[in-house]
């Protein structure tokens, strides 16, 4: 355990204990982009500094808990745990994304379902109880969805089938039987906390029974057992943006799972994969093609058609285009999927040499090969290129 010496959390944000929000903020931001898990994956120290950053923000961002902290240290935070209270692990995610937006690009470590949520899901398992005392948010949920190469540049939309708890129809998620008229706790005697000594302190936590509420339902809703959620088959819309990478993990927020006793529902996730092409490839907002031209073609000179995300288009090969130019047709990548601005096709032209030539073709090339200039042949002969004549140069003096 981790938890032998706690460290204070001014020290662990690395900031004054005057610091203004703003700075507790900025603080935050740099160490949770440091130490995110996306960007050191398996990595039990940053995951450990990751949790141990989002710990300290949750409380220094709050006047009120910070107040109580500057007082009565950790224990001024009531709960078993001493500290901040997420109701599960994808309220730290979800209240990271809040504050700073999602953290695109870095494709290693994105998509694996739960991949996020597991990393905290041991830390903050039982330490829930407190929090927004009876609320709780809902769980979130993550589908994966794959997409062909093209609909990625284009965009389109998707259906998506999938079950979740919905607060219940039949006693609008509260648990009791309509009609029935919630009771007075009978552990807290309605107050919604109890109150506990420990040392100098006394504490207030929640309720464990009414988990804060104050009333407790001995007339359970038959429809959802009193649970105050039903499962749903849910069908769910999702737009796919122009320009979507690979990887990528949108949030539906509110999709998920509904919360418990009022708390907001949880969010869905959609891991976007995006399946491979078979002649083009992606590059930033760029498109890398390769596009085999013959011999004569790369010599002379010729108009060729090449396949783009928009369909067949025509490119100019210029006349003497060596093996392995990069032709650039401009705007024909993709969409930025932020400005809409349009990378390029990066076009590599390859001369194509035939393993078999025709007995006509031979015969041509036989010919050209009495008149051509021959820079790579042994010494001495005739006038090459800058090249062949740095080679030779080379030679000689091996
Ligand atoms: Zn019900
Ligand atoms: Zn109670």
């Amino acid at each position: 355990m981790a938890g032998a010496a706690k460290r204070d959390f001014y020290e662990i944000l690395g900031v004054a204990r005057d610091a203004s929000p703003d700075d507790i903020r900025k603080a935050y931001r740099k160490l949770a982009m440091q130490h995110h898990p996306d960007r050191n994956p398996g990595n039990k120290e940053a995951e450990e500094k990751f949790r141990e950053a989002a710990e300290a923000y949750e409380v220094l961002r709050d006047d009120e808990k910070r107040r109580r902290y500057d007082q009565f240290g950790r224990e001024g935070l009531g709960g078993a745990a001493g500290g901040p209270h997420f109701s599960n692990a994808e309220d730290i995610y979800a209240a990271f994304q809040e504050i700073f937006g999602g953290m695109r690009g870095g494709r290693a470590g994105r998509g694996a379902p739960g991949g996020f949520g597991s990393i905290f899901e041991d830390i903050f398992a039982g330490g829930a109880a407190g929090g927004g005392y009876g609320q709780q948010r809902g769980a979130s949920l993550q589908v994966e969805l794959s997409i062909p190469f093209l609909e990625s540049a284009k965009g389109g939309s998707r259906t998506i089938d999938l079950r979740r708890a919905r607060a219940c129809p039949e006693c609008r998620g509260s648990g009791a039987r309509p009609g029935s008229h919630p009771e007075k706790c009978s552990y807290c005697q309605g107050h919604g906390s109890v109150v506990s000594r420990q040392g100098f302190f006394t504490m207030q936590t929640a309720c464990p029974r009414c988990g804060g509420r104050g009333e407790e339902n001995r007339d359970p809703c038959a429809k959802c057992r009193g649970t105050g959620a039903v499962p749903e088959s849910a069908r769910i819309e999702v737009r796919i943006p122009a320009g979507i990478e690979d990887g990528t993990r949108m949030r539906l927020s509110g999709e998920g799972e509904s919360g418990e006793g009022g708390g907001p529902n949880g969010d869905l996730y959609v891991v976007v994969h995006v399946q491979p092409h078979e002649f083009f490839v992606r590059h930033r907002d760029d498109v890398i093609l390769e596009m085999p031209v013959s011999y004569s073609q790369a010599v002379l000179g010729s108009t060729i058609e090449v396949p783009t995300l928009d369909g067949k288009n025509r490119l100019k090969v210029p006349r003497g285009t060596p093996s392995g130019q990069i032709l650039r047709m401009r705007g024909q990548g993709f969409p930025n999927i932020s400005s809409g601005e349009r990378g390029d096709l990066l076009v590599r032209v390859v001369v194509h040499v035939p393993e078999k030539p025709g007995r006509r073709e031979e015969e041509i090339v036989r010919q050209l090969s009495e008149v051509e200039a021959k820079p790579n042949t042994p010494i001495g002969s005739g006038k090459g290129s800058g090249f062949f004549d740095r080679l030779r140069e080379y030679f000689e003096h091996e």
